[in-house]
């Protein structure tokens, strides 16, 4: 990718170690997710971040599976994380698995053990968590921590032949319970788990906890720089203790912690999100609504747009939460020079013009984006019936309300001066049409400069119009009284709308300004060549300033 990548703190201490040739010449970064669901916007900035800077600096990304839980991953998540990184406009150097290490990493804690630097502990986890202390007190040492390292050599060795239950032993790290990072008091670094592993399948019943796996993981492909969230700040010294303590690698890769993605109006948890696919909330992890990376493809949204979005965001040492609204106006930003505008009606309202010739039909050119008039014009029918917007009519008009109402005139785009003259009503006092004259005179294109109106609307045909089904979305989450994120009750509107004829050629895939509407794009799934199904990506109007 030879997108221009603007400058961060990261790269100022990447750009130190390639001046102190710390690793050489080398630039080698990761993008490591544990393959337990979908990926979702926060999991693009990391994805972006890696990727770009390796770019930057010439350098290479991996693609590593963090599989080292047996129980919660599944091939499924799998092929969806290479497909969103894929789409995202990336391509990883190598695709590994951390469950390919566990034999180096087995080995890495029997070289602690021997060091006297590990131990086989037997406490209960509910034990340790007592043990370890608070912030204010320091922890008390496990009765097992002064074993022998025979003894200990031979605990490892039974937990891993399956002497034990789970839960029964667990292997600690040997570092200083009085430390005032209680990660440093004995962390656990292997536990039991007799589980199928996806890779390993039933050779292992131990597995390496992440703390200790991802060191070693990083250090084994040669990372340079091991850049994840904030979270993991306070596990830093314990990573360097890790690589220090097993010796193996003469300049082992450094971790570099940066500010997770928040977003307002969503959520940003794998768990979270799973939990709504599983309960049915969403209509799966590719939902229009979600957060994942599946979601806003179906929504619409292009890898231009999230790349734009989260070079934007930059990249920060401290949490934020960033307001969605930047996002949409990414989307809007890269999509209003790139797609065709139609003609489509939602509340529909019928317009008869008494003065067309019943038979008459014409043809009336229409640009396909203002902006850009290299994309051309079409050809859309016109003729004595039409749909307008509901939004576009108002029998007793408000104060500065220039769109139609009875008595006055407006251009409709692309073709002439309509002028309503009378409200025709149903039965149950709902509009059944609207009365209206057009003024040949006016023809668009023609020149005309008699008089001029304050208001230009769209409209389709009726005869040729085409029915098309809308799935208006909104946001996903919505603050209650007490400013709490809960779901939206009112996330997804459907609806129907009248189009004009072109769009019966929309693809799925294909997006389009729905003029005066909004953004929206061919659902990939639903849509057919006998029906089509639009989801809104966004609308048009923006409520994200700069500098806001
Ligand atoms: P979640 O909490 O949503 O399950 P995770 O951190 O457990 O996320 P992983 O699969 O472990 O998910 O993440 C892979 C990489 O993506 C990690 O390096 C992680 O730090 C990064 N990442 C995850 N969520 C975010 C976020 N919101 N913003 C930035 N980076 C993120
Ligand atoms: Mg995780």
């Amino acid at each position: 990718m030879t997108e221009a990548v603007s400058t961060n703190f990261i790269h100022n201490i990447i750009e130190k170690d390639l001046e102190n040739q710390k690793y050489g010449d080398a630039v080698l970064t990761r993008f490591p997710p544990e393959p337990n669901g979908y990926l979702h916007i926060g999991h693009a900035k990391s994805i972006c971040l890696n990727f770009s800077t390796a770019a930057k600096y010439g350098g290479k990304c991996n693609l590593r599976y963090d599989d080292t839980n047996p129980v919660k991953e599944d091939m499924e998540y799998v092929n969806s994380i290479e497909e969103d990184v894929r789409w995202l406009g990336w391509e990883w150097d190598k695709r590994l698995w951390a469950s390919d290490y566990f034999d180096t990493m087995y080995d890495a804690a029997v070289e602690l053990i021997k060091k006297g630097k590990a131990y086989v502990c037997s406490l209960t986890a509910d034990e340790i968590r007592a043990y370890r202390g608070t912030l204010k007190e320091p922890g008390k040492e496990s009765p097992c921590r002064n074993q022998s390292v025979e003894e200990n050599l031979q605990l490892f060795e039974d937990m891993k032949a399956g002497k034990f239950a789970d839960g029964e032993r667990v292997l600690r790290a040997k570092i200083d319970m009085a430390s005032p990072n209680i990660n440093m008091r004995d962390p656990v670094i292997y536990r039991i788990a007799h589980a199928e592993h996806h890779n390993t399948g039933d050779k292992w019943c131990i597995y390496p906890m992440y703390d200790f796996a991802h060191p070693i993981e990083d250090a084994i492909e040669g990372i340079t720089h091991s850049i994840c969230t904030l979270e993991f700040e306070d596990h830093r010294p314990l990573y360097d203790w890790v690589l220090q303590e097993v010796g193996w690698w003469p300049t082992p890769p450094q971790q570099i912690e940066f500010a997770r993605l928040n977003i307002t109006n969503t959520v940003m948890s794998k768990r979270y999100l799973k939990a709504l696919v599983d309960d049915r909330v969403v209509d799966g992890w590719d939902d229009p609504r979600m957060p994942t990376i599946a979601g806003l493809r179906r929504r619409g949204y292009t890898p231009e747009a999230i790349r734009d979005f989260c070079e934007r965001i930059g990249v920060a040492k401290a949490n934020s939460t960033v307001e969605v609204s930047l996002l949409e106006h990414c989307i809007r930003e890269d999509l209003k020079m790139k797609v065709q505008s139609r003609n489509v009606i939602e509340n529909p309202i019928k317009v008869v013009i008494t003065n067309y010739p019943e038979d008459q039909f014409e043809e009336c050119e229409i640009e396909n984006n203002a902006q850009v008039p290299e994309m051309g014009t079409r050809m859309v029918p016109f003729s004595r019936e039409l749909w307008v917007d509901g939004a576009d009519f108002m029998e007793v008009p408000v104060k500065k309300y220039f769109r139609l109402f009875p008595g006055n005139e407006v251009r409709f785009k692309g073709a002439y001066f309509i002028t309503c003259n009378e409200v025709v009503k149903n039965e149950d006092g709902s509009i059944k049409e609207l009365l209206c004259t057009y003024d040949p005179e006016t023809r668009s294109g023609s020149g005309f400069e008699g008089r001029k109106v304050k208001g230009t609307i769209h409209w389709v045909d009726a005869k040729t119009a085409v029915k098309i089904k809308i799935r208006n979305y909104n946001h996903l989450m919505i603050p209650n009284e007490d400013g709490e994120n809960v779901l939206n009750p009112a996330s997804v509107e459907e609806t129907f709308g009248y189009a004009e004829p072109a769009i019966a050629d929309a693809q799925p895939g294909e997006r389009f300004q729905f003029f005066r509407h909004g953004y929206y794009i061919a659902d990939s799934k639903l849509t057919t060549d006998e029906e089509k199904v639009f989801n809104r990506i966004v609308d048009l109007k923006s409520s994200w300033k700069p500098g806001k």
